[in-house]
């Protein structure tokens, strides 16, 4: 049993058919963290939707009414680049929902892992690169507006630069963004983050940790934020067809477990949210952000004994 929950709900599914984006990823993480007794059925928490108050304090209310009623325009579907669906407005809602649960429930125990999430590319006023509302943003303005924290930081460590994260976060000196990404990659436009760490391509485990590790710490030092949320992408991978950066699983697995100790071993809160992941193989995709659920559950393991070591 693990000393968090994971959020997972069946319809986290965004109902895309054959895509690059391989939306049934949700549902096989799910299942080989079962199968693999990663974690046992009492760990999972179905998330409600999010309610449209919640995605009124980072969306518009025109782009919220186009989601919800299936208004978009042509040219608003390329730039989101999946088909819109009722499965698809209703997955988002769900994973937002997860995402605020998450952030409540980190604030409780530690860590809380979102298995969907991590749509850093929505804007405020519209969709992008897959993302049709931005989930992360959301949990954010909804715990703060709760009353529950303070200060938030994104550690967004997709292949993609976090434009809508930076966008939506840009005047709000309450978030610190930090993205780093490869440079020469989708989106075009990267408004800027509090802290981009752009790569150039083919960068491998060892140039990404050593300018990831002590840039998260130095900023958390600097920042004292009440809670981290961590966009985990799979995308660094070597394998991955939408990245060109050259990490492997196990500097993957590196990367999570490092930003996750730096923030719990300061007593900051993680949460965790998967964003993308279009490995070759889609076994390889599921395994990495599996692999984010198992690296959390070390460094808990981690810091507990560190702490009965004090004590
Ligand atoms: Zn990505």
């Amino acid at each position: 049993m693990l000393p968090f929950k994971v959020i997972y709900h069946p319809r986290y599914d965004l109902n895309l058919g054959a895509h690059v984006f391989p939306s049934q990823k949700f549902r096989l993480i799910y299942e080989l963290l079962l199968r693999d007794n990663i974690a046992a059925p009492e760990d999972f928490l179905d998330p409600m939707p999010a309610c449209d108050a919640d995605l009124l304090r980072v969306h518009t209310p025109e782009w919220v009414s186009k989601l919800k009623n299936g208004k978009l325009t042509a040219s608003e579907i390329m730039k989101l680049e999946v088909p819109y669906s009722p499965e698809l407005a209703q997955a988002v809602w769900l994973a937002a929902g997860g995402s605020i649960l998450a952030g409540t429930l980190a604030l409780r125990d530690g860590f809380a892992c979102n298995l969907s999430g991590g749509f850093h590319h929505a804007h405020a006023n519209h969709g992008e690169g897959f993302c049709a509302i931005n989930d992360v943003a959301i949990a954010i303005r909804r715990v703060q507006s709760d009353g529950a924290i303070e200060k938030a930081i994104v550690v967004d460590t997709d292949v993609h630069h976090g434009n809508g994260t930076a966008d939506i976060f840009r005047d709000d000196s309450s978030v610190f963004t930090l993205s780093i990404h490869q440079e020469n990659n989708y989106p075009a436009y990267k408004p800027p983050s509090d802290l981009d760490l752009p790569l150039d391509d083919g960068v491998d485990d060892e140039e990404y940790l050593a300018t990831l590790l002590p840039a998260v710490a130095r900023v958390l030092d600097d920042f004292c934020p009440d809670i981290l949320f961590y966009v985990g992408g799979a995308d660094p991978y070597e394998e991955d067809q939408l990245g060109g950066l050259r990490l492997s699983k196990s500097g993957l697995k590196a990367r999570d477990k490092g930003v996750f100790f730096a923030a719990r071993s300061r007593g900051i809160p993680v949460v965790t949210t998967l964003a993308g992941g279009y490995a070759r193989r889609v076994e390889d995709t599921v395994r990495i952000h599996a692999n984010t659920i198992v690296a959390a559950n070390e460094v808990a393991g981690e810091i507990r004994s560190a702490r009965h070591a004090v004590s």
